[in-house]
């Protein structure tokens, strides 16, 4: 009941004890094509769209390293531990990092976003997480590009969280590179991670001049069109993906992204007569953090919850450790699994009760 890694479809466990077939292959390749294909529904985007063997921040570098130039300026929106970890990144890279902090458990505000561009009018890109997963946050990614459509600035989003359980919409938000991750929404194993160009952020990789080549996108995007990745391929990740695909298309996209709405609003309301908080200011359908009751211990429950109930249930992070837990909504699960996880979470309450 984490927020990633998730539980995995049996479908999906089945295609992983299957024999290895080799990426050079007819088989592989019609895999490959089709996924590259049909994961474009995912983001709503008719952009390019790539895997690469990495988790879900190699991708994040990746979309740096293949849009932006040493001593760029970017702003990075910092509401939380991913936010933090991607604009260390971008400073370890040779970017210069315009850090814009957001409380813990806010979303950022548009207008000072707007107002931050004013004073930095070199601005080449803007970073930001969709979802923020230590908190629990859905950024107003919408209204974000919106303003940011008609300028000369790229939209990063770090949407690991975000595609397939939320509304986002790559092409009418005007969103330019768009990152996702195989452990989250799309219920595979951590290690690949997805990425999405749109037109504009393309023009972006013909002048990038940061130094590159496993990530190389320009030569993935060759390789794509062989029906090839550009080294070899992970091919569980991807024979898997087909699957989940396949499974997204026979439900329907808004029914299989609804899900996660559904559980989360779920959530929401089994947690408060138990005395959580939503800690969000706007929730997200990916997961559901909550203030633990005065007087308890996050840690303390997660633990108990682990050892005796079997149901593993994330923390907070950073200061926000024994303060918050964290329960997803990705993965194959539903309302049975959500409505379990909050009955041993009652008795969790219970015996732990001072
Ligand atoms: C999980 C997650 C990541 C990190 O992904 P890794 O696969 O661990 O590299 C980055 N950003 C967000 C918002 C996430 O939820």
């Amino acid at each position: 009941m984490t927020p990633g890694p998730v539980e995995m479809p049996k479908y999906v466990l089945k295609i992983l004890a299957e024999p290895m077939i080799h990426h050079r292959t007819e088989e592989f390749e019609s895999t490959l094509d089709f996924c590259l294909h049909e994961i474009k529904k995912i983001f709503k985007t008719n952009g390019k769209v790539f895997f690469q063997t990495s988790t879900g921040s190699g991708g994040l570098e990746s979309s740096l390293v293949n849009t932006l130039t040493p001593g760029d300026k970017v702003i990075a929106i910092n509401g939380g531990k991913f936010g933090e970890r991607w604009a260390d990144m971008a400073r370890n890279l040779g970017y210069n990092v315009v850090e814009h902090k957001v409380k813990w458990g806010q979303c950022f505000v548009v207008d000072e976003i707007s107002e931050l561009i004013k004073k930095h009018p070199e601005t080449k890109a803007i970073l930001v997480q969709a979802c923020e997963t230590s908190t629990g946050v859905m950024n107003p990614l919408e209204d974000l590009g919106a303003q940011l459509k008609k300028s000369d600035i790229l939209l990063l989003v770090d949407a690991i969280t975000a595609l397939g359980c939320s509304d986002l919409d790559m092409d009418g938000w005007g969103l330019d590179v768009v990152v996702g991750g195989s452990q989250k929404a799309f219920m595979l194993p951590t290690g690949m991670s997805i990425t999405a160009y749109s037109e504009k952020a393309w023009a972006f990789v013909q002048k990038s001049k940061t130094p590159k080549y496993y990530w190389d996108i320009k030569a993935e995007h060759k390789s794509n069109q062989k029906k090839q990745t550009l080294f070899s391929s992970p091919v569980a990740h991807i024979r898997c993906l087909k699957a989940v695909l396949e499974h997204i298309a026979e439900i329907g996209v808004e029914t299989f992204i609804h899900k996660h709405k559904d559980l989360s609003k779920r959530a929401r309301e089994l947690a408060q007569p138990l005395g959580f908080e939503v800690f969000a200011q706007t929730p997200a359908w990916a997961l559901t953090a909550l203030k633990v009751p005065h007087g308890y211990d996050g840690e303390e429950i997660q633990l108990y919850m682990e050892n005796e109930h079997h149901i593993t249930i994330a923390g907070g992070q950073d200061f926000l450790k024994g303060k918050i837990i964290r329960i997803g909504h990705m993965g194959a699960i539903g309302s049975k699994e959500t409505n379990l996880t909050f009955e041993k979470l009652a008795q969790t309450l219970r015996y732990l009760k001072k």
